[in-house]
């Protein structure tokens, strides 16, 4: 039973969100143990629901370039989620397009990896490791036991700006769209992680994998995070810190099982990773040219980026970066055709849909603009397009809509909501 529960320090959005409301004690369904239970089942539905699709868009977006590699982790997920204690949850696993070795589960058992982890794993039982531990997260309802017992306030506003960090659009994303990521980034306690370690090698075991996959996993976690490699500690460590604790329960439990063995999946998932490792080349340039558009070297940063779509024609993002690189050389056309290319290749994307809204704006586009800022707002809305869209109400004659707009980020600081103000007193006036 836990009673550490101060709901008062709970942050006002997601109050907002939940309508928190006591329902009282509640078994755990994983563990079997009894807790204390603030937010129902309906509204844990709903959190996850809500914030799943902002969330994977906010961490860098859906890998779209290999559809088979999505459908192959899903696979490999339902598996799990089917023989775990909550089979009927509404589970969905995604590939995330980052780099950064990362892995998350929201509530409602919506499950995310990047490809930046994939890339590191060996066979399908350990793939089956990671998403059997994510399982557990969300089957437990280990979010919402933190969130129940207030803990995501601090430590998940300090991890929000990692997440965040590698987008854009990271200063200017209002209200309710961030909880997923500081969801998904605070860090877990030993006590939740060596649960979930627990329970997924438990999963794995009826699904068939051998579950020594899990005690390596954790040794190569340790090994890596003893080194210190930034992208991991901003990645997965951040939220799920390794340790020789962990791999120590993980060993002794899969003693404690009779050293089973079983599925290890190297042929099927080296078959299954082959496409993506093949682009590999082409997301480390990537990588290489942001650093030097970053060094404002555009020249090289455009070589650097033309060498990736070379290599790899189906990643949106490259095409993104190329567009912003040719924007700050002053050749907007060229760029705007980036963008289209983007939004062609994953137009649910709120960020590219932000870049081309923009472009079309700049070109005096206003209804493309206007089209493209609303269906980004709709995902993930950003101080950003609310202010653009504003201005495109003001110049087509639409007052009321302009002040709406405007109202909306009156309260947001910075310049964006100093231009907001000042308009918005200038419409006010006249
Ligand atoms: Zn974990």
């Amino acid at each position: 039973m836990e009673f550490a529960v101060r709901f008062n320090v709970l942050p006002a959005t997601l109050l907002a969100t939940l309508a928190l409301i006591l329902t009282g004690c509640s078994v755990n369904p994983v563990t079997g143990e009894s807790q204390l239970s603030l937010i129902s089942e309906s509204q844990e539905m709903a959190l996850g629901e809500e914030q799943y699709k902002p969330t994977v868009q906010i961490q860098g977006g859906e890998y779209t370039a290999d559809p088979e590699l999505a459908a192959y982790v899903s696979k490999v997920g339902q598996k799990l989620a089917r023989v775990s204690d909550r089979p009927d949850l509404p589970y969905e696993f995604v590939v995330l397009n980052s780099g950064v070795p990362n892995a998350w589960a929201l509530p409602s058992g919506k499950i995310a990896i990047n490809r930046g982890l994939l890339t590191k794993l060996e066979d399908e039982a350990q793939l089956a490791s990671v998403l059997g531990h994510e399982i557990v997260h969300a089957a437990a309802r280990h979010s919402v036991q933190r969130m129940q017992q207030g803990m995501l306030l601090n430590a998940g506003i300090a991890g929000l700006g990692i997440a965040l960090s590698d987008n854009d659009y990271a200063s200017l994303i209002m209200g309710g769209a961030a909880v997923g990521s500081q969801l998904t980034m605070a860090q877990y306690s030993q006590g939740h992680e060596l649960e979930s370690d627990h329970y997924g090698i438990e999963y794995m075991v009826r699904a068939g994998y051998d579950p020594q996959a899990a005690v390596e996993l954790q040794r190569i976690f340790v090994k890596l995070s003893e080194g210190q490699n930034a992208s991991w500690i901003d990645g997965l460590f951040a939220s799920h810190p390794p340790s020789q604790e962990r791999v120590n329960a993980n060993q002794a439990l899969v003693d404690e099982l009779g050293n089973p063995g079983g599925f290890r999946g190297k042929q099927e998932y080296s078959n299954h990773l082959a496409y993506l490792r093949s682009k590999q080349p082409a997301y480390d340039a990537q990588e290489k040219a942001l650093e030097m558009a970053q060094a404002e070297n555009l020249d090289g940063a455009l070589k650097k980026i033309n060498e990736a779509i070379r290599i790899e024609p189906n990643e949106p993002a490259f095409y993104v970066l190329r567009g912003q690189i040719l924007e700050e050389q002053d050749k907007s056309t060229a760029a705007l055709k980036d963008f289209d290319k983007a939004v062609s290749l994953y137009p649910e994307m709120f960020s590219y849909r932000i870049h081309r809204g923009l472009g079309y704006l700049d070109a005096d586009q206003l209804d493309a603009a206007q089209a493209d800022l609303k269906a980004a707002n709709d995902v993930v809305p950003t101080s950003i397009a609310y202010l653009r869209l504003g201005d495109i109400a003001a110049r087509q004659g639409r007052k009321d809509e302009a002040v709406q707009y405007y109202s909306a980020i009156a309260d947001v600081e910075g310049e964006i909501g100093n231009e907001a103000r000042r308009k918005l007193a200038d419409l006010q006036q006249s």
